[in-house]
């Protein structure tokens, strides 16, 4: 396949797939990169074509490099043969990806979803961790969870590091933000029970009743979750902790829960 080539690290389309990096950028633009041909390919069979679409000499012969540059040319994209070092140079890495893709950020709006299309939904309150929001929606994928929820100030799910942790499934997981005060709004209406996490709490995870649709409510890495966000819950509860942790990994726990929820 042979793409437009490009050699210059001071190519503006490059420049600004490098910029991607930056949270500002990109808030501002709504894009994000996604490395690696099948996390690429991921990203178009679920209707997500490319606005950019680099590419090393390596992979330019590949099947499916054709099928993605097809779908980003289709949608009006950029098509690019770069050299090995402006991977590099992309992906912060010595031995990059030979395929990136940046694509359009989507979010849900809250009032948009539909609680009763999945047995159970992720609600993480102030997740600061990208590696721990990235394995999260690719255990939510995993189980056939609805959603994931962002409530608070979160780390960004379209980071490189977080989509690098989803593996792919930052296509398949419908991601939504919402404040504290629109959470609890919205939560009044939930269909089914909202399940907190709480290490004081008194009930183990395995008794409580997930009645489905569960929402599965999950603190910060530090602070965990504060009383306001467990008042809203219907009932909170702790994994059972036998050795000297004084906690779970936040995305360790986020799976135990899912799984005991979709039970
Ligand atoms: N120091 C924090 C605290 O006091 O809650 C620890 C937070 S923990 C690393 C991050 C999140 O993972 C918690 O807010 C909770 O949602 C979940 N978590 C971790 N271990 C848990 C356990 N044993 N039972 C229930 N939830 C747990």
């Amino acid at each position: 396949m042979t793409g437009r080539a490009v050699t210059s690290l001071s190519n503006p389309t490059v420049k600004a797939v490098r910029a991607l990096h930056l949270r500002k950028e990109r808030d501002e633009t709504g894009l994000f990169v996604a490395e690696g041909l099948k996390n690429v390919i991921e990203g178009v069979d679920t209707g997500h074509a490319p606005t950019i679409l680099l590419y090393g000499r390596d992979a330019a012969d590949h099947p499916l490099l054709r099928k993605a540059a097809q779908a980003t040319a289709a949608a009006g994209g950029e098509v690019i043969e770069v050299t090995q070092d402006i991977l590099a140079k992309v992906s912060r890495r010595d031995n990059p990806q030979a395929v990136v893709g940046v694509f359009q950020q989507v979010f849900r709006p809250l009032d948009t979803l539909e609680p009763l299309a999945a047995p159970c939904w992720v609600a993480l309150h102030r997740v600061r961790d990208p590696g721990n929001l990235g394995t999260i929606v690719r255990t939510a994928d995993a189980a056939g969870c609805g959603g994931v929820i962002l409530v608070g100030e979160c780390c960004d799910p379209y980071s490189v590091e977080a989509v690098r942790a989803t593996m792919g499934s930052i296509f398949a997981v419908p991601l939504t933000r919402a404040s504290e005060s629109e959470f609890a709004a919205w939560r009044e209406a939930w269909p089914g029970s909202v399940v907190g996490t709480l290490l004081s709490a008194p009930i183990d995870h395995r008794s409580a009743d997930y009645r489905k649709p569960a929402l599965i409510l999950m603190g910060n890495e530090q602070q965990g979750l504060p009383p306001e966000m467990a008042a809203l819950c219907d009932v909170n509860v702790k994994i059972p902790m036998r050795g000297r942790a004084d906690s779970l990994n936040l995305s360790v726990a986020t799976g135990i829960m899912i799984y005991a929820a979709t039970a």
